[in-house]
């Protein structure tokens, strides 16, 4: 590396994120020091993007520095806990300067922006990886899990999932809009995701069972259905597709994309049928873009409600090693 590591981090990497009171000690140890707040219980996630696997090749880099603190914030969202500290491992195949300086950019922009202090990490040569570890907290016993979706509770989604898979395809080039303005919407939506920590947190005390959906829409409820040991039932015209989508590649593709494609980072939740009005109040409140989209149901697996009868979802979003 032509800029040497110790100076790398210094410049990039030391005064990322916000200052918090409750870092004793960040950069520049051997290890940072943190005073989570008293009777709140720690939420610690972590994940890597890899250069080709998580992102295209040649993505902008500010992209690629967005997107690590997203999917991680997202992750936390989905837990309900409130962002606090994160490390930050890095593997680059040389350190150029203005890359480095718009991935920094837009990692710390996303991590103020959620309250988040960059606290540590590790810088390496090597293929171009990186792995973000975030720290959270939620007051003890009150994090949101996958498991607690119970028989007739409302299910519900943030945002509208589908439009980063499009978004992606546009990026590869396997997918050509005529129309650029919604290819730039869509596109945006993979390149720049919001995490929905506001709603995750909001959701605490409410929600019986919370995922994010990172995999794809059916595959993610897969996963809340076995966690939570019981079935779902999507009302399929109820799928909140954006115009974009549905513009770009008409209804019936819309609602594949919507229920198979991957990083929308939305939150798929349920809400018990007494706490409805609770929530809904929320809603009121401006709580974000949510969507109920169906119910909880006895049995296991996802079920397809059309107006022409129930078919079973049976894609099982992207999986990493089925390819
Ligand atoms: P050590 O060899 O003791 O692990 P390093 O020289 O790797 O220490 O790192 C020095 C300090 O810089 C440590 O506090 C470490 O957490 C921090 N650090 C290293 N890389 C990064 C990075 N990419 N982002 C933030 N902090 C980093
Ligand atoms: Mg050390």
């Amino acid at each position: 590396m032509a800029l040497s590591e110790f100076a790398l981090i210094a410049r990039y990497f030391a005064a990322l994120g916000s200052s918090r009171a409750d870092v004793v000690l960040g950069v520049g140890d051997d290890g940072a020091i943190l005073a989570p707040p008293r009777d709140s219980e720690l939420v610690a996630v972590v994940d890597t993007l890899v250069e080709g696997v998580h992102f295209p090749v040649g993505s902008p880099p500010a992209s690629i520095g967005h997107r690590a603190f997203a999917v991680n914030l997202s992750d936390l969202a989905a837990m309900g806990a409130e962002p606090a500290w994160a490390l930050l491992a890095l593997t680059l195949p040389d350190a150029e300067e203005q890359w480095l300086a718009e991935f920094a950019r837009a990692a710390g922009d996303i991590a103020r922006q959620h309250g988040v202090a960059l606290v540590g990490g590790d810088t390496t040569s090597g293929p171009l990886s990186i792995t973000v570890q975030l720290l959270g907290f939620a007051p003890r016993g009150t994090s949101l899990r996958r498991s607690g979706a119970a028989v007739g509770d409302g299910l519900f989604v943030s945002g509208t999932p589908g439009d980063a898979a499009a978004g992606l395809a546009i990026e590869q080039g396997k997918l050509v809009l005529a129309d650029e303005l919604h290819a730039g919407m869509l596109r945006d939506r993979f390149l720049f995701p919001t995490p929905r920590c506001a709603i995750g947190r909001e959701l605490l005390g409410i929600a019986s069972s919370c995922i994010d959906v990172s995999d794809g829409l059916g595959g993610d409820l897969e996963k809340l259905c076995v966690a939570s040991g019981c079935g779902a039932e999507i009302e399929v015209n109820s799928l909140p597709l954006s115009d974009a989508l549905r513009a770009a590649v008409g209804e019936p593709q819309a609602i594949d994309y919507c229920l198979t494609g991957g990083d929308d980072y939305e939150l798929l939740f349920t809400i018990p049928q007494e706490r409805w009005a609770q929530f809904a109040a929320k809603v009121s409140a401006g709580l974000g873009p949510v969507t109920r989209i169906g119910t909880i149901v006895q049995g296991s697996g996802v079920g397809l409600a059309r107006p022409r009868g129930v078919t079973q979802f049976s894609h099982s979003g992207f999986d990493h090693f089925a390819h």
